[in-house]
């Protein structure tokens, strides 16, 4: 295992606000111990290291929650003891999850001295109107603000908008896209606003306060957002991810790839060798696990090589590059993960294309990955099984053809 690649993924729970369309692990606490919790990551993050020797750290993402609101020390704390516990890639990759009031783009240089590389900010929307609807505690301008001070303090930049929003229109959408294309950033994230169990617009749903956009037209503007990126020259790399070729989320790919990644923090998912880890959510358990027994995992199970397959398929085929059906099958022993004359039958129609033993899905595909999967596969697969909650550019169980929401 010498010297293999390993991502790890930092989760700061806490938020200033809860957004009501949120069902990440977030939660809003009057007070938050610093220090009590920079020892508390820094404890977990030991635990996972003993177990995980001699690995080449090559990208530390920090999610949340709003880990914007850490201390610029507590992240430098995590950075080092991290480099020290494993060997760091030349060209690691350290990102950090930012939300664009003034007061956290304040921090932003300090966050860069700390050791952080790339920012992945929040912006969401251009327009007033549609970030109130979806609770943010930012204005637009303050949004473009922050996005200029990223811009000086990092040399990557990302940001996320969320689209599809009721009532929203071709034409309403392609200018905030325009727009969102001129601002000079290499890597978007671009989510379609979905409805998530037990959130507050789940509940508003129900009681008839607004209509989510239809199906038809949440596809037709995942369409025009394909077409408007690709010309723009930052395509999608992944279902919701759009970048300018070699600017893709390293760490995000070691995810889809199917590789190992740790995970530290309240919440936090993992991939340890075979393993499948789970720490506890709520933020006072996690501490409690912690002084008990020295770290906050709350499951740790052996994945079958079956589940391990059917994940490796279903994270990979999210990737415009795709996977090699058959390298996935030999690592996992088994003789195949795909009914290869099903296969063939969706590059006929144009969902996927074959290359030898590669296979990915099409721009047409795209819209129909849950069903395209149930169809390939060679055992049955739940799409809405509780396989790892990843963190993406933002956290998100595994999520549907057209994702989920954003942070
Ligand atoms: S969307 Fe992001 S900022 Fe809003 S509550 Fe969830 S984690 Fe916090």
């Amino acid at each position: 295992m010498t010297g293999e690649p390993l991502a790890l993924y930092v989760h700061w729970p806490f938020c200033v606000s809860k957004c009501p369309y949120c069902d990440f692990n977030s939660h809003v606490r009057a007070e938050i111990g610093q220090d009590e919790w920079r020892d508390a990551l820094l404890a977990d993050l030991a635990h996972e290291a003993r177990l995980l020797p001699d690995r080449e750290l090559t990208s530390i993402f920090f999610g949340g929650g709003t880990p914007s609101l850490m201390d610029p020390s507590t992240v430098e704390a995590v950075i080092d003891a991290a480099r020290e516990h494993w060997t760091p890639a030349d060209r690691i990759e350290i990102t950090l999850e930012a939300n664009p009031n003034s007061v956290e783009a304040a921090r932003f240089a300090d966050l860069a001295a700390a050791g952080v590389n790339r920012l992945s900010l929040g912006l969401q929307n251009f327009d007033d109107a549609a970030l109130a609807f979806l609770g943010r505690a930012h204005s637009a301008r303050e949004g473009f603000r922050a996005l200029e001070i990223a811009q000086r303090a990092f040399r990557r930049v990302s940001f996320d908008l969320i689209y599809a929003l009721p009532g929203e229109s071709e034409d309403g959408w392609s200018v905030m896209l325009a727009q969102a294309l001129s601002l000079g950033t290499s890597h978007l994230s671009l989510y379609q606003l979905t409805i998530e169990p037990g959130t507050r617009f789940a509940s508003d749903v129900a009681k008839h306060r607004f209509e989510p956009l239809d199906a038809d037209r949440s596809a037709a503007l995942y369409e025009l957002t394909d077409a408007m990126t690709s010309t723009a020259s930052m395509p999608p790399y992944e279902i919701s991810n759009y970048a300018r070729r070699g600017q893709e989320s390293r760490h995000n790919l070691t995810y889809w790839r199917y590789g190992d990644y740790a995970g530290v923090g309240p919440g936090a998912h993992g991939r340890r060798g075979g393993m499948r880890t789970v720490r506890h959510k709520k933020p006072e358990n996690f501490l409690s696990a912690l002084r008990r027994n020295g770290h906050g995992l709350s499951e740790e199970e052996a994945l079958l090589s079956t589940e391990a397959a059917d994940e490796a398929l279903v994270m990979g085929l999210r990737l415009s590059e795709g996977i090699d059906a058959g390298a996935i099958a030999r690592r996992f022993g088994l003789t195949s993960i795909v009914d290869w004359s099903r296969v063939d039958r969706l590059v006929e129609s144009g969902h996927l294309s074959r290359d030898g033993e590669r296979i990915a899905v099409t721009a047409n595909g795209r819209l129909v990955l849950d069903a395209i999967l149930g169809e390939i596969a060679v055992r049955t697969i739940s799409v809405a099984a509780p396989l790892p909650e990843l963190r993406v550019e933002s956290p998100a169980e595994l999520p549907p053809a057209r994702r989920v929401a954003a942070c």
